[in-house]
């Protein structure tokens, strides 16, 4: 493994752009307040006016600064001169036939993301990208053979939300009764990307999501998948505060290694030392370990145990991923069989440990299976074998 393990990213910058609009949408309340003193408000109002707009922009969908009827005429004016609100412009949207949407979205600098929709029974989860691609390259991730082309900025991230909202007609109606069910009622960081790799924006975006006055997404509804990166855990539980997921996978090193590389970096107990500290950190419940299941890899029964033991001690639920394939991906899937003895003696340690159902795998929305088409740098199918391999 080869690929450099960086933050060393393009993000755009949050200043006022000479002569364009600046976009609010992914702006903290102390940057959009910054925003608006800079614009011309004067500083007595901008905590008004930061929740005003908020409001509107948040809570009510309100795209057009002329629609915000309870600001003056003029002030109107000045916000749509200085700023937009502006979202990821949404190149397609394939429908599964269980329901799941997948949006193919274009970005700054015309670069592509996904965004997926899974509705379940009583709720409904979107799954975000943080960045275009992937600096890591788990051997059996389709995002993982797409080069990091950059991070995504907080706007970016929020916009698939509100895309989503948008797409569904999520938002509520002027007047009308207050609906508690939300369709959109659940977010996992779990698309294109690392989400620790790109902290801040992840940070920030999560803060915009989860303030009450506007999308309101409760902390505990929103959960953080990562492959390991052990410095950003603890950070995680302080400044976000969300449910973790971890893109565990493996029982021993040796195999860890081969599928998720950051494991040379981090390896298992030393990430599992991070792990132990996080409920505690985020007053959270549990931690979910992700397990992808690869025919012959990692999924007898003698991992099963080393799971159980490994993990003893710490609250968690085991989410069993049956692999979804990819053009050219060099593992299979396990077959039910084995992922469900492997599901059976996790259970019986004491541990739930549900099966992914596969979503939208006809339009290629499953986990794992996520990359944007137009991104160049891609490997080739040699590539990959021989890096899984080695
Ligand atoms: N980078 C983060 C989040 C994105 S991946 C992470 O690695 O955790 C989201 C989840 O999908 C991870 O658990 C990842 O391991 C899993 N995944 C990736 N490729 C997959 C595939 N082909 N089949 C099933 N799950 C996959
Ligand atoms: Fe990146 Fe996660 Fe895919 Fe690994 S599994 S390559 S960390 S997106």
């Amino acid at each position: 493994m080869s690929a450099p393990i960086t933050q060393d990213v393009l993000t755009i910058p949050r200043k006022l752009p000479e002569g364009g609009r600046m976009n609010i949408v992914g702006l903290t309340r102390d940057q959009l307040r910054a925003a608006l003193i800079e614009a011309g408000t004067p500083e007595k109002q901008a905590k008004m006016r930061v929740g005003q707009v908020w409001q509107w922009i948040y809570h009510w969908g309100v795209r057009d600064f002329a629609l915000m009827t309870n600001l003056a005429k003029d002030y109107r004016a000045l916000l749509a001169d200085k700023f937009e609100i502006a979202l990821p412009e949404v190149v397609t949207r394939q429908v599964s036939a269980d329901g799941t949407r997948k949006y193919l979205l274009r970005i700054a600098g015309g670069h592509e993301v996904e965004a997926v929709y899974i509705p379940e029974e009583g709720r409904g989860t979107l799954c975000v990208s943080s960045q275009v691609g992937c600096t890591l390259t788990c051997s059996f991730c389709h995002t993982g053979t797409q080069k990091l082309v950059r991070n995504l900025t907080p706007g970016e991230i929020v916009g698939q939300l509100m895309v989503a909202r948008d797409d569904l007609g999520e938002w509520p109606k002027q007047g009308a009764p207050k609906d508690e069910t939300r369709l959109v009622s659940n977010i996992v960081l779990m698309g294109m990307g690392e989400p620790l790799y790109n902290f801040d924006g992840v940070r920030d975006a999560m803060n915009v999501v989860m303030d009450n006055e506007g999308l309101s997404l409760s902390r505990r509804r929103i959960t953080l998948s990562t492959s390991g990166v052990v410095p950003e855990i603890a950070r995680t539980a302080e400044e976000i505060g969300c449910l973790l997921a971890v893109s565990f996978h493996a029982t021993t090193d040796e195999v860890r290694n081969k599928l998720v590389p950051i494991n040379k970096r981090w390896n298992i107990a030393t990430l599992l030392d991070a792990l132990r500290e996080y409920p505690r950190l985020s007053n959270s419940e549990r931690i979910t370990f992700e397990y992808v299941m690869l025919d012959g890899v990692n999924d007898s029964d003698e991992d099963a145990r080393r799971l159980v033991k490994l993990i003893r001690g710490i609250p968690a639920k085991i989410n069993l991923i049956p692999f979804n394939e990819w053009p050219g991906a060099p593992y299979q899937r396990s077959s039910w069989d084995r992922i469900e003895a492997f599901a059976d003696i996790i259970y019986k340690a004491g541990y739930a440990s549900p099966i992914r159902t596969p979503r939208g795998e006809d339009i290629m929305a499953a986990c794992g299976q996520l990359k944007s088409a137009t991104e160049r740098g891609r490997k080739s199918r040699a590539q990959i074998s021989a890096e899984a391999a080695g």
